[in-house]
Parts: structure tokens; sequence; C-alpha cells
């Protein structure tokens, strides 16, 4: 058992505008009990615009969920249209930060050198960055999955230097599991996992890589999260799908504790 702290985060993508966000989030926190949180920590990432009224309520009505962003600009400031930094996220009580998912690396062309520069902005000013890497279908067929996650790691963590190990998070997501219900067998998570805590123990050392929280993402249900929560190498999960659901994302927040 290890003394990582397990994080549960559902990433809403663009769904659900603020009220109807105010509205999943009541539902959500109307399914959790008090021992679901207990001892985990449960992270929500709705649309930027949805993330000043969740502030809001999560603040007035003390709910155990924390609030997390889908992405950031890694400047403070400046001429960057449509873009939010990550001091503008601090100041809306945002802990958490994705930088690097695979649907902003395809669809919006960021590579490792800028998903490096992104988690580098978040460690500055505070957050913890949820670093996803993960392996397209052709790599995990031609046997080179391995080799492309870890080349990912090593490239998105370049100059990131977090002041504590439990201020980095790294997500593992087979690209071929995101919102297509196929998900990586217990024990290519795990062998993945425990391959990229190896190359964050290179980067930063053992004692580092003991502390930073590895996450699996991919089509997790209530129906597979006991699974994955057991493996040795996974600390928590990112839900896509799922967290869009009150009732799944309960079960998983309950269920993953319960392992
Ligand atoms: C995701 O978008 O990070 C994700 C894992 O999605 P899903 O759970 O829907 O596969």
């Amino acid at each position: 058992m290890s003394d990582r702290t397990p994080l549960i985060v559902g990433n809403w993508k663009m769904h659900r505008d603020h009220l109807e966000a105010i509205q999943l989030l009541q539902r959500v926190a109307y399914h959790l009990t008090e021992e679901d949180t207990d001892g985990q920590t449960v992270v929500v990432c709705p649309p930027f615009t949805a993330l000043r009224s969740l502030q809001t309520l999560i603040a007035s009505d003390r709910l155990p969920i924390g609030l997390g962003a889908q992405d950031c600009h890694p400047d403070a400031e400046g001429a960057h249209t449509g873009d939010v930094s990550v001091p503008m996220l601090a100041r809306l009580d945002v802990g958490h930060v994705i930088v690097g998912h695979s649907e902003r690396r395809l669809h919006h062309a960021e590579d490792d050198a800028l998903v490096a520069r992104k988690a580098r902005a978040a460690v500055a000013a505070g957050l913890t960055p949820i670093v996803c890497v993960g392996e397209g279908e052709a790599a995990r067929e031609s046997g080179r999955a391995e080799e492309v996650v870890l080349a990912q790691v090593r490239g998105s963590l370049a100059d990131v230097e977090p002041a504590d190990p439990a201020g980095l998070v790294i997500a593992y997501e087979p690209v071929w599991a995101i919102g297509t219900g196929r998900t990586a067998t217990p024990d290519d998570a795990q062998q993945m996992a425990a391959a990229i805590r190896g190359t964050v123990a290179e980067r930063y050392g053992a004692a580092t890589a003991e502390g930073v929280r590895l996450l699996y993402g991919g089509s997790v249900k209530p129906a597979n999260i006991r699974s994955l929560m057991a493996l040795a190498d996974v600390d928590g999960v990112l839900v896509g799908g799922a967290s869009l659901s009150a009732e799944d994302f309960a079960l998983i927040i309950g269920h993953g504790r319960a392992v």
C-alpha cells in the first residue's frame, strides 16, 4: 500500500453550460456519502465557462470536491486570443489543470514541448498539472506503445520541477481507449504505469517517483474501476464520458475508494 492519495478526476470536455454544470455537480454531491471522499481527492474539470459557477457552489456548500481546468496557456498574460492563463485559473480556486490531453495533441497540434511549458506554468503557479500521455492504436499494435509513451513522458516533463511529488500527476490514456468503450487490460495498464514510474524515477529520483500519482484513463466505468484501482502503480483515474452521469461518477468514486 503506498502513501499516495488516490485521485479521481472527471473531465467534462465540451459538455454542460454553466447552469447544467451546477446541476450536475449538485447531483454528484447528492449521491456521495461522506466516506466516499474520505482519504481520496475528487476533482471535476468543467468547461472554462462553468468554473466561476462551480467555484461558488463548492465554496458555499463546502463540497468535498476540487476544481480543475481542461487546459491552460503557458504564459501568464499576453496577446493570446481565446486562451486562459494559469494565474486566471488560480484566482478561481482551480487546483489542477489537464495538459496534453490527446484531443488537444490531435486537434490542436500540441507537442511535448508545448505540454511541458504548460506543465511548468502550472507548477510555477502552485497548481497540479495532470500531464496526459498515451499511444495510438497503431503504436499499440506494432508493439511500440511503451516506447511512444515514455518518450512523451520525457518530453512533456522537460524542465518541469515540482516542489513536491504530490504536485505532479501523470495520466496514462491509451488513445484507442478514450470514448470507445475499450479499456486497457489491468495487466497492460499496470505494466505501462510501472514503466512510467521508472521513467519518472530516472528523471527525478526514486523518492519523488514514489510520490508522483499516476492515473489511468480510457472508458473508465463503475464496472471496471475496482480492477484499475487495485493496480500497484495506478493511483487514480481520469474519467471522461462516465463523469457526465452523476450516478456513475459517484459510483466510480465510491467503488474506487472501497478497493
Ligand atoms: C478522457 O477524455 O480523458 C477519457 C478518458 O474519456 P472516456 O472516459 O470517455 O474514455
